[in-house]
């Protein structure tokens, strides 16, 4: 009877949520000790300029080796943020990023900018730009190859926000606004904060091909960022046509078209072939 099913979906519905309060408690309690058992990884991810096709950037992307498995960002690092652990986890992808960079400096690769993620848990810290800055001088990492990205969340207050990401520009380092356009507010972020990279959401570019609406409101937006003198990336270019489209807009790419998220000695692999990045893929 309906009845019944009414019943079963009740179970299988509570059923689910306790699989996932269980989950999110697993995770909660894994990631307290993550750090300490050296289950953390920086993958990296080329940004590519689509006029010349040189590697101009690498993206620091988190990857956790959990006790029971890979664990992607979108599902710890929201945990991470709610408990607090993204403060420590945070310190230790700019310390590995800035390890990396000065690694691949000591074995004569190109200077390439490295940019690394950073929540507004983080940016809410009145300490993060003495953290940053006492990092970057650990490494003595030349801040001008260090770059950290943040959301519009970090837009609770434009005053606050603002002040600190001029405390960062003050330290040489640069600040990308990361999924521009899949909020609300982005217009409001930029509006207000001088940036030096506007990276476009991917959802703008998903549908670029044949939908003119689409086109329209990306090439505004390129035009938005070129005009405030700011670089632009693409974010998740995954076709030719896609590339071949933003390349006549002249900006940064970054996508599986290119490549996915690697690890370091992927890229250190082809800089010893001297396997530029000036072929077409
Ligand atoms: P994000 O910073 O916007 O990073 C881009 C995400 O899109 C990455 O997912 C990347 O692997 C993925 N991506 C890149 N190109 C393509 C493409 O062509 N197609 C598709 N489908 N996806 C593509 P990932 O590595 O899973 O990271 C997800 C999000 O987690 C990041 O989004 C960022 O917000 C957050 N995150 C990652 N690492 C860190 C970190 O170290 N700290 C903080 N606070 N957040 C991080
Ligand atoms: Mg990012
Ligand atoms: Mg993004
Ligand atoms: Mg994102």
């Amino acid at each position: 009877s309906a009845k019944e099913k009414g019943k079963n979906n009740y179970q299988f519905y509570t059923d689910d949520l306790n699989e996932k309060a269980t989950r999110k408690f697993q995770i909660e309690n894994a990631l307290r000790k993550a750090i300490d058992n050296g289950e953390f990884l920086l993958y990296y991810q080329p940004q590519i300029d689509l006029q010349s096709n040189r590697l101009v950037g690498l993206e620091a992307l988190l990857r956790w080796q959990s006790p029971f498995g890979m664990v992607q960002p979108n599902e710890f690092i929201p945990i991470a943020e709610e408990t607090g652990l993204i403060l420590p986890i945070g310190e230790w992808v700019l310390d590995e990023a800035c390890r990396q960079l000065k690694e691949w400096e000591r074995l004569g690769f190109p200077l390439i900018k490295v940019s690394v993620n950073a929540s507004a848990r983080q940016f809410r810290d009145p300490n993060f730009s003495r953290k940053v800055d006492g990092i970057l001088k650990k490494h003595q990492v030349d801040t001008r190859f260090f770059e950290i990205e943040i959301t519009e969340s970090v837009m609770f207050d434009v005053e606050e926000a603002s002040q600190l990401m001029e405390e960062l520009r003050k330290l040489g380092i640069k600040i990308a606004i990361d999924d521009f356009g899949a909020g609300f507010s982005s217009l409001t972020v930029i509006k207000n904060i001088s940036i030096d990279t506007l990276k476009i959401d991917k959802s703008l570019i998903d549908d670029i091909i044949g939908n003119h609406r689409n086109l329209a409101i990306l090439s505004a937006i390129i035009q938005v960022g070129k005009n405030l003198q700011t670089e632009v990336v693409a974010e998740g270019i995954e076709t030719k046509e896609q590339m071949e489209l933003l390349k006549s807009f002249n900006v940064t790419g970054q996508g599986y078209y290119f490549s996915k998220p690697a690890l370091p000695e992927q890229f250190e692999k082809e800089w010893q072939q001297e396997k530029v990045w000036s072929q077409q893929r």
